[in-house]
């Protein structure tokens, strides 16, 4: 497949036409990023890389990263996890509080805030110290020990979080958040607020797409959690434009509302694309419209 050819063709059509949406200006830090930054790479599990535009640029991965939390806690809890939330898509926004009263505080899934909320309590009792733990585990999925949360931009969403501060308290009266519900908080904006560039992005996925291994061979997932975990991606991943970004791309991924999107085509390659504007669902704008083109252009996607 001429990969970089047909990446280089698609960003040129699509960075030619107008930037919709707007910046998730709900977190104050977010609100300062550039809205015209633009960048795609993508990494294939038999080591081809490539980058264009503001590849090379971090960017806040957001709810990129409650995939990878959501990874930790299945790997070490297993099969139980699913006594704690549920598999469904929610059809609803990502920070929604409306179904969880009628749910008793079980959220539909691992995606949705009030999802990763229990994920974080979960990981809080089971790592000694969680976000140190968490972190590490990153940078050892990622070969890349300068991965980091950013302490500003966690601090800017916890100073106006009421949303997640509400989820978390109304889940802990239900009895499905375990441990203190601020520690639980600190601990989800700081996963939120952890930094990649494009590169870093798809290298840290590619075990999604390589039967749950490392492309040395180390195993994070089983099989069979790794097909669940994309499983969700593709069901879940874009909260209430789930079934249209499978129906428009047809892979597996899971967005930001820092403008991120991760995309996974299991056995042949990860796709990442940064464009900060957010459509009404709270995913990349460019990001979706990018990924649409690519899989329709290549004729590669799961389905
Ligand atoms: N930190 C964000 C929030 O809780 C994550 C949401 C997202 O990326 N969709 O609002």
């Amino acid at each position: 497949m001429r990969y970089k050819e047909i990446v280089e063709e698609i960003y040129e059509s699509v960075i030619g036409e107008e930037n919709s949406g707007r910046l998730a200006t709900y977190i104050p830090e977010l609100a300062k990023v550039n809205p015209d930054n633009f960048g795609v790479h993508l990494s294939t599990i038999d080591g081809e890389n490539v980058g264009v535009g503001d590849c090379c640029q971090r960017f806040s991965i957001q709810s990129i990263a409650k995939v990878l939390s959501l990874s930790l806690a299945y790997k070490k809890l297993g099969e139980r996890i699913w006594g704690r939330l549920g598999v469904e898509p929610s059809g609803t926004s990502f920070n929604s509080l409306v179904q969880l009263e009628a749910d008793k505080g079980i959220p539909r899934n691992p995606f949705i805030n009030a999802g990763a909320l229990v994920i974080c309590d979960i990981l809080i009792t089971l790592l000694d110290n969680p976000k140190e733990d968490f972190l590490t585990y990153i940078r050892d999925l990622s070969d890349n020990p300068t991965l980091d949360y950013s302490s500003v931009i966690a601090e800017s969403e916890q100073s106006v979080g009421y949303r997640n501060i509400a989820l978390c308290h109304f889940i802990k009266s239900f009895g499905n958040i375990k441990n203190d519900p601020m520690e639980v908080l600190d601990f989800y904006f700081n996963l939120c607020s952890l930094e990649m560039d494009g590169r870093e992005l798809t290298h840290t996925f590619l075990f999604l797409a390589n039967g749950g291994r490392k492309l040395d061979g180390t195993e994070i997932l089983n099989g069979s959690q790794t097909k669940r975990i994309n499983a969700l991606m593709q069901t879940c991943g874009f909260y209430d434009e789930s079934g249209e970004f499978s129906f428009k791309v047809g892979l597996p991924g899971k967005s930001g509302v820092g403008g991120g999107i991760i995309a996974i085509h299991p056995n042949r390659y990860t796709i990442g694309v940064w464009s900060p504007k957010l459509n009404d669902k709270g995913n990349s704008y460019r990001g979706i419209k990018f990924l649409e083109r690519f899989t329709t252009h290549t004729k590669l996607s799961i389905f």
